[in-house]
């Protein structure tokens, strides 16, 4: 692969892009997962490719939420395990949280592949190569999770997740917590709480922040960060 030289403006962009080929190459992320990226990069682009205030107040909100829990789980799928496999790992135990390897377009190859990397970056245990449970209201291979883990769980991150499985989580009475770019998706209105922020950035604030006691309103902050990116475009459209 060629080298992304280090003084190029969109160094850290096109290290994201290096990193997901690569995990194609590996048979840990898929190819629709390329583009879900695109998607992503679009709206990260409506920040400015940075943790705004909304951002950084729902990651504050999700680790408190995480360490009050019973039994939080944190749900790592390709993208997720080619982005960040050594922080998703410092971040299961910073929060006491389970992992389980949880894969829209499931493979057990891709499971074992995902869970073997997430062991070589600390991870103790991973879940969801033998999963016993299903997720009532999606089809089979969707549907599949583990009892220990996504089935028990009382709050669930769930970074880069697909709309209707969001939903399906919250059907079953958990608090979903996501890390969605797109701010108008269905997973980022379906969860609790939605992080809107590039995983690359959101999870190494969530491994430093203190968590947030005060109340929380997801509406609210979606709002705000809708008007952000409003707002913004309209200041780059008076800089043209
Ligand atoms: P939904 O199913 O929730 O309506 P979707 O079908 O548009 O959303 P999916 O492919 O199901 O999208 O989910 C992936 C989501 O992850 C997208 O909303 C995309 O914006 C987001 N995403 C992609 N890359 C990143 C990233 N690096 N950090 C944070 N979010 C990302
Ligand atoms: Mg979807």
């Amino acid at each position: 692969m060629v080298k992304v030289p280090r003084s190029h403006p969109r160094y850290l962009s096109l290290k994201m892009r290096e990193a997901l080929v690569e995990g194609v190459e590996e048979g840990i992320t898929s190819k629709a997962g390329l583009i879900a990226h695109g998607r992503g990069e679009m709206f990260d682009y409506l920040l400015g490719e940075e943790s705004i205030k909304t951002a950084k107040i729902a990651e504050r909100k999700a680790i408190a939420e995480m360490v009050d829990a019973e039994n939080p789980v944190i749900s790592i799928n390709g993208n997720v395990a080619a982005l960040v496999p050594e922080e998703i790992v410092q971040l299961g135990k910073r929060l006491d949280a389970k992992l389980e390897v949880n894969l829209f377009h499931r493979t057990d190859e891709r499971i074992s592949k995902i869970k073997r990397s997430l062991e070589l970056n600390g991870a103790e245990k991973v879940y969801g190569l033998d999963p016993e449970e299903e997720i009532p209201g999606l089809d089979h291979k969707r549907a599949l999770c583990s009892h220990e883990g996504i089935y028990t769980s009382d709050v669930v991150l769930v970074p880069l997740e697909d709309g209707d499985r969001a939903q399906a989580l919250k059907d079953m009475g958990k608090t979903v917590i996501t890390i969605d770019l797109n701010p108008l998706s269905r997973t980022s209105k379906a969860a609790d709480i939605t992080i809107v922020d590039n995983i690359v950035r959101a999870v190494p604030n969530m491994i430093e922040f203190e968590p947030l006691h005060e109340d929380f309103d997801n509406e609210e902050n979606l709002k705000g960060t809708l008007l952000f990116m409003s707002e913004r475009l309209k200041t780059l459209s008076e800089e043209i």
